[in-house]
């Protein structure tokens, strides 16, 4: 068993998903790691927590946030639940390397990822190795930053036990937080299983604590499950439109990795867009591109239709379920072209919006340009910057000149400070792009842990500028394109 460490972190615990019956979870102990150090700490993420500032400084805290040392009052555990992965049905998967510690009074569960063996863990190792951890750890708290929804990231521990993947490596932690870490593979799970009681038990576990509205609903009849569905089709559409607008590709969207809350969730093989090819595939094993930049939002509507499979049981007919998935085909685009008008600096809606979105992305397309760098520009070129250092992208600039003239257009009745403020607190000028993450890596496997905090500074605030820090806002080296990275972590 693990040592028990004093109470003075700040916390309180309610461990809601802990009294769910015996059939959602496994309870065990995270396997411990011998002689731990830090990596990198969120304050930020640690007041959203409500965790006790000095204590999250404290040995204790760099014990229990490794799985060495548990608060009282945690109850850890694994939980079960299954998937489509890459499209096909993948049967029993659950918290392999994952052990959730607990949900505080706040109401935030807090979660080790690589914290050892669980009965889920199947053919793998339990472990998360230091790479794949940072890159978790700062998108986490990137996506924050944009304004995304997402898990959080509380900190990363390191140790120097081996873990092995194509190469050894060595092993940390990552402390995630969430409302809730139920996938749409939890539903599919009991689903699946023929296990009607615990589906109903775990959706209205849901939607008592996340959709409590979905009981009032007079649409579907009233029918709380399916208007659920429908709010989890809006989420989700919702994050996708955001997902899409600042270039992020996750890479692997199974049905278990897809949020019930619509979070972003399970970060591997993400990566930000450098130039804009539609057709980027960020995931290495991901061969024929089901995940590709492109395909998300129809991905995303495919998880969305499994889930809909698993609820049927509880929603009764088919086409109350088709129902309730469409607000998915109406909310993501509308979602999408609102995202679009922020970023232009459009603080109305006309409807020759759409065309002028098309024709700025088919310019874009040409020749690759580069999405965040792109629209940075165009915010400051807005500010009052030269239409130059916009043109300057292209290599031949005939596109976006014609483009920029139906920009001015569009323009001529918006009021240039409010759109320029617009676009500069809608286009970021940072994201975790591959290169820069890699360069943190590397670092901290020397370890040396100033990249991590350095980058985890700018992204935090990813719309500030930052000065001095221009050098984490270019356009990625070329070796940036031959970094590999699949799903094994
Ligand atoms: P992923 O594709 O990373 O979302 O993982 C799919 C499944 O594999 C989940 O059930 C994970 O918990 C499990 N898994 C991934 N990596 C490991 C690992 N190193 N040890 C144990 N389980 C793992
Ligand atoms: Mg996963
Ligand atoms: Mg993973």
């Amino acid at each position: 068993l693990n040592a028990m460490v004093a109470e003075d972190s700040g916390l309180r615990w309610r461990n809601e998903f802990a009294a769910l019956p015996p059939k959602f979870f496994t309870r065990l102990q995270p396997t411990p790691l011998p002689d731990p150090y830090w990596v990198g700490r969120s304050n930020a993420a640690a007041q959203q927590l409500g965790l006790d500032a000095g204590w999250f400084a404290s040995a204790d805290a760099l014990e229990v946030f490794t799985g060495n040392a548990l608060l009282p009052g945690m109850e850890p555990l694994a939980s079960v639940y299954s998937g489509h992965q890459f499209g096909v049905w993948a049967g029993q998967l659950g918290d392999g390397r994952a052990i959730m510690l607990g949900q505080t009074e706040g109401g935030f569960e807090v979660q080790l990822k690589g914290a050892g063996l669980t009965p889920y863990s199947r053919m793998a190792d339990g472990r998360a190795v230091l790479r794949s951890s940072i890159r978790e750890f700062l998108c986490s708290e990137a996506m924050h930053g944009l304004g995304i929804p997402t898990t959080r990231a509380l900190c990363v521990t390191g140790s120097d036990a081996r873990v092995r993947r194509e190469e050894i490596e060595t092993a940390a932690v990552v402390t995630r937080t969430a409302p809730s870490f139920i996938r749409f593979g939890h539903f599919e799970h009991f689903w699946a299983n023929d296990k009607l009681d615990e589906l109903r038990t775990l959706a209205d576990f849901v939607i008592d604590r996340f959709y409590p509205e979905c009981r009032l609903t007079k649409r579907f009849g009233g029918n709380a499950y399916a208007a659920f569905l429908e709010a989890v089709s809006e989420r989700t559409a919702a994050l996708l439109a955001q997902w899409q607008a600042v270039g992020f590709c996750h890479g692997v969207m199974n049905t278990d990795n897809m949020s019930i809350l619509g979070l972003t969730i399970d970060y591997g093989p993400f990566q930000f867009l450098d130039g804009f090819n539609p057709r980027h595939i960020c995931n290495h094993s991901d061969s024929g591109g089901r995940y590709a930049y492109n395909q998300q939002p129809n991905v995303a509507y495919w998880n969305l239709y499994c889930l809909a499979q698993a609820l049927l049981p509880l929603i009764g007919e088919k086409e109350v379920a088709i129902a309730a998935l469409q607000s998915y085909q109406t909310v993501f685009p509308d979602a999408f072209l609102a995202r679009m008008r922020a970023k232009l600096g459009l603080t109305d809606a006309q409807d020759g919006d759409i065309q002028l979105v098309e024709a700025l992305l088919s310019v874009l397309r040409q020749e690759q340009t580069d999405w965040t760098i792109f629209w940075r520009r165009l915010s400051q070129h807005m500010a009052g910057a030269d239409a130059q250092t916009v043109r300057d992208l292209f290599v031949d600039a005939t596109g976006i000149d014609a483009w920029l003239l139906s920009f001015g257009q569009r323009h001529a009745s918006v009021p240039r400070e409010a759109a320029a403020a617009l676009m500069l607190r809608s286009n970021p000028k940072f994201v975790l792009r591959n290169h820069l993450g890699q360069q943190a890596i590397e670092a901290a496997q020397r370890k040396d842990y100033s990249g991590v905090s350095t980058l985890l500074n700018l992204l935090e605030t990813p719309f500030d500028e930052h000065a001095g820090h221009d050098d984490y806002a270019g356009f990625p080296p070329d070796w940036a394109s031959s970094i590999e990275i699949s799903c094994s972590s």
